[in-house]
């Protein structure tokens, strides 16, 4: 039997359920990538995305090399060249890992249908989380939509089953690896439409394990309070690697419960508040696949929110200064220039910079959301929607409306000697401590000894925040404490 496997999210060998049961299965196996054109071209992944996603399948392309398989690679309509490949290819089944995007779900829907009625069978596999949507409801059945009681009953499910590992897919004796065709060196960024830039990240399923590693030795143990201070290395760093799969969710859950039984230096809340964040990231994509339509619409009525600012000059002078890091507000500054030189932001400062445009600057949270992705290397829509419909109180389980984050208190308390600032907004480097989270508090003799003239060297502040504060809920109809 000849079988393809279709690499998409899931691009490693361990723990890949689609390669592994091909493996199992097939006399000969095809392992294929095909470079969705019309999704590239449209420009909604960062350059950092791509070059991150080259990197991976670069690796790839030499792991498979090792078992002996030849990844082959198609560059068009997925539609098209996927039925087109097994065609070519007289295969007898396509294997692929689910994919829980909207327009994921309808491509794969009609490619199945196709190769079906073409002959050619289809096993896909669940890859991308622990738990399926289905796999996790309420007691009516129906899709959980507070992560509290998602958290409770994934754990639960957990317990019950504790997804086991699938060991590394070894070549079977005499099974065939590929095509008759040349091997093709992978297109460049370039060819793809977009730019050469430094990860700041580095791309593998290697580089993937090693941090894992690495995480899990050191800085998982203080991880509740590190996990909020942007200076430092305090998180995994592992979202681009979960966004191509190049580590399964799965192998990382084990791996921290793993710790618990090391030795004495664990601490158990440290690493369950990481499974935690593991854990919502599952909730979103399972929020993304049981309600599609906050793709492109709040999770709830805005009823009581404010509207956002209209269109015109001032909205896009503000929205320009948000995206260049020119707000005036250092911590929001430092984030968007990390981002923007990066392709990375801490998740503090994530939060911090999306409350910023929505409530400060009443800016549509559409327009963050898009920003993002168009930035991020680690753009996920249900990781990347979900959190922008939390900051905007407008998804399902998300900060109340009323809840507006100042600025110059979060970096006060997340990045109290500013090095981080200092980092990312060079021009306020030389500014003592004290001043660094609102320099425009600082006097003319204080921006001489700085060598930072304010609205020349760094901007003041482009709103008032207590005032842009008090606008917003002026504006609204919000119910709760402020
Ligand atoms: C406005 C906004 C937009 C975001 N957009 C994205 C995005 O496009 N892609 C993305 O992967 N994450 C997104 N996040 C979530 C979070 O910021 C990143 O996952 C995290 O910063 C990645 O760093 P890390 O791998 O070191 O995380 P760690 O702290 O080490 O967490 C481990 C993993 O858990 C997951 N995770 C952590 N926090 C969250 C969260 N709040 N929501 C969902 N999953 C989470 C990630 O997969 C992460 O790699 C966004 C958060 C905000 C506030």
């Amino acid at each position: 039997m000849r079988g393809i496997v279709w690499f998409r999210r899931d691009l490693r060998l361990n723990d890949q359920p689609a390669l592994t049961e091909a493996c199992n299965e097939c006399d000969e196996v095809i392992p294929l990538f095909v470079f969705d054109e019309p999704l590239l071209q449209s420009h909604v992944f960062s350059p950092a995305c791509v070059n991150f996603m080259l990197g991976c399948l670069q690796e790839l392309t030499t792991s498979l090399a090792g078992l002996g398989f030849q990844l082959q690679w198609r560059r068009g309509e997925p539609d098209e060249e996927v039925v087109q490949a097994a065609r070519e290819w007289k295969a007898d089944v396509v294997y692929w890992n689910r994919d829980y995007e909207p327009a994921a779900i309808d491509r794969d829907r009609k490619i199945q249908q196709a190769l079906m009625t073409r002959g050619v069978a289809v096993h896909t596999f669940k890859d991308h989380v622990v738990f399926e949507a289905e796999e996790i409801r309420g007691s009516t059945g129906a899709p959980l939509q507070r992560y509290s009681a998602y958290r409770a009953r994934w754990w639960t499910k957990w317990h019950a089953t504790t997804p086991p590992l699938l060991p590394s897919p070894v070549r079977q004796r005499n099974q065939q690896g590929g095509t008759s065709s040349p091997r093709i060196a992978l297109p460049t960024v370039e060819d793809l439409g977009y730019q050469t830039v430094p990860l700041s990240i580095n791309p593998g399923e290697k580089e993937s394990q090693r941090r894992l590693r690495w995480f899990l030795d050191g800085p998982v143990h203080c991880y509740v309070k590190g996990r909020n201070l942007p200076a430092i290395d305090g998180t995994s760093k592992l979202s681009p690697q979960f966004r191509f799969g190049t580590l399964s969710v799965r192998t990382a859950v084990h791996a921290a419960l793993g710790t618990f039984a090391a030795g004495s230096r664990v601490s158990r809340r440290d690493v369950l508040t990481w499974i935690d964040e593991l854990i919502w990231r599952e909730f979103f994509q399972q929020i993304l696949s049981a309600f599609p339509q906050v793709a492109s619409s709040p999770f709830r009525s805005k009823d009581g929110l404010p509207r956002s600012r209209p269109s015109g000059a001032e909205r896009n002078r503000l929205y320009a200064a948000w995206c260049e890091g020119q707000t005036g507000y250092p911590l929001v500054d430092a984030g968007m220039r990390q981002l923007n030189q990066t392709g990375w932001m801490h998740n503090r400062v994530r939060m911090v910079v999306a409350s910023f445009l929505i409530k400060d600057l009443r800016i549509d949270w559409q327009s963050g959301e898009r920003y993002f992705m168009q930035r991020l290397i680690d753009g996920d829509l249900a990781a990347n929607n979900g959190n922008w419909q939390w900051a905007s109180s407008t998804g399902t389980d998300s900060m109340p409306g009323y809840r507006i984050f100042n600025p110059m208190l979060q970096s006060r308390k997340f990045d109290p000697d500013g090095t981080y600032i200092r980092q990312y907004v060079p021009e306020l480097a030389a500014v003592p401590t004290h001043r660094i989270h609102a320099p425009h508090m600082m006097t003319q003799e204080e921006q001489a000894l700085a060598g930072c003239r304010l609205g020349t060297d760094y901007p003041l502040p482009i709103v008032d925040h207590r005032q842009a504060r008090e606008e917003y809920l002026g504006l609204g109809k919000l119910q709760g404490t402020r």
